[in-house]
Order: structure tokens, then sequence, then C-alpha cells
């Protein structure tokens, strides 16, 4: 009996998970790959709006995870889909490539500029924001523009530090207009649903390295998660949290590997 024994589809976190900066988390490609032999079918869940699934099965590829395109579900694409299905046709966005590339080919028009009115305004993550964009956001949300985000991280970990995330650029504008948004990254659940629609419905497992976003939105959905102590979470950490994984283990390996006992805090 191994853990991701009677789980389908399994539904993994990237940073943190198959890898931690630039290093592959070892042993993790091989894992991925005895998982897939055994019949899982896999899909790769990322809050990270900046890059297009095509790029990020690239990059996963340069690190010896075999990933196809349709098998990665980012927090843009979803975005992109919602914004669709509420029928809103031009959108003005806070947000890299990923966000936009999303929106075109989801049929929706990307207005730059200073447009009078929009359908929505889609936010996400954007390290070339500036100010004239944040107004310009807030005035169209004034003028009753709808409010989309990507996710709302609020910090993104970089090597240096924390930089400023999605949600500290989406906190501008509901600071600036009062604005409740629409958010369908981790923890919410959207993310995890469009990924299960895409793959294949079963019984599905997460496994993710943070307690906030992987593991409370699996919570949320009652689905059982795994989380992984390569990433962000310490293990002192994890003791004083009240959001309780199913199962932790030290990283992806462990799935193959007879299952750990039930988290019991
Ligand atoms: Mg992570």
């Amino acid at each position: 009996m191994r853990l991701a024994d009677g789980y389908d589809p399994i539904l993994f976190d990237l940073d943190g998970v198959l890898f931690r900066g630039p290093e592959v988390v070892p042993g993790g490609p091989e894992a991925l790959a005895a998982l897939r032999r055994d019949g899982h079918r896999l899909a790769f869940v990322t809050n990270n709006s900046a890059r297009t699934p095509e790029a990020v099965a690239a990059m996963l590829g340069e690190l010896g995870y075999e990933a196809d395109p349709a098998e990665i579900v980012t927090s843009a694409l979803v975005a992109a889909e919602l914004v669709a299905a509420r029928g809103y046709r031009r959108a003005f966005v806070i947000g890299e490539e990923g966000v936009r590339r999303a929106l075109t080919e989801a049929g929706v028009e990307v207005v730059d500029g200073e447009p009078e009115r929009t359908d929505c305004v889609v936010v996400g993550w954007d390290r070339a924001v500036t100010y004239a964009k944040l107004r310009r956001a807030c005035l169209l949300v004034q003028r009753g523009a709808a409010l989309v985000a990507t996710n709302d991280d609020r910090a993104y970990p970089a090597p240096d530090g924390l930089w400023p995330g999605a949600g500290a650029l989406l906190a501008v504008i509901t600071t600036t207009t009062g604005a409740e948004p629409e958010v369908v990254g981790k923890p919410y659940p959207p993310l995890f649903e469009a990924a299960v629609r895409r793959v294949g419905d079963g019984r599905p497992l997460v496994v993710g390295d943070r307690l906030e976003t992987d593991i409370a939105g699996a919570n949320a959905l009652g689905w059982d998660s795994v989380l992984v102590l390569s990433g962000v979470t310490e293990v002192e950490r994890l003791a004083a949290s009240d959001i309780r994984p199913t199962y932790v283990v030290a990283d992806v390996r462990a799935l193959l590997e007879p299952p750990p006992e039930r988290d019991q805090k």
C-alpha cells in the first residue's frame, strides 16, 4: 500500500514541492514518472499568474519533470475562464504575459491605456505596475467594473526576501475603493476545481508546501492533502497551526511509500 494509492488525480503545487528556487527536489522527477506509470493522472496548480502553461511546462522539463501544458493550471488561466463565463468582454489588466495571453485566448479584449469603462479589472502579479495603472484600475472599479484577482498572495518569496505579491497589488485597489474582489487562486476553490475539470474527476489529492493556500484550500473542498516539508513550512510552524493536512511527509518521494499515520492534532 502506497500513500498515492486510491487517489486520482494528484494535484501538485510547484515551488517547494517539485523544486525550491533553482534546485530540483531530489528524486522528484523519478517519483512523478513512477506515479504516471502507475496510471495516476497528474495536474500542476500554481497561483503564479505571470507564466503561460507552455512556459511552465518548459521550465519543469528543464528540471527533469515531464509535464504537458494541458496539465498545467495557472491562476491566470482560471481567472480568464471565469471572466469569459461571466460574459465580460473587455478587461483592464494589472498583470503580466500569462494573464494577458489567457484573457485574449478566452476571447476577452485586453484594453490598455486610459479607458473610460471596462467590464472588469483583472489583477495578477505585475512586476512592472505603475501608479497610473493602479489609479486607472481604481477608477474603472468605481465606475462599475467587476474586480477579479488571480490570487491574493500577499508576498512573493524571492531569494533576497519578500516582494509584493498579487495580493499586495490587489490591496491597493480594495483599500482605495472598498470593492470586494472575486479571487480564483488557492486557497479558494476555482483553481482546484478547474484542475479536476481538466484532468478528470475522482478522489483528488493535493500535494503542497504551504498551509494557508495548498492545505487550507484542500480542506475547504473536503479533499485529502499532503504537506511536504521540502518548502516553506517548518516543523515548528506546522505544530502551531490550526490548518491540518491529512499527511505530513518529507518530500514527494513519500507518495510511493506506505502512508504515514494521519495527522492527529
Ligand atoms: Mg509552494
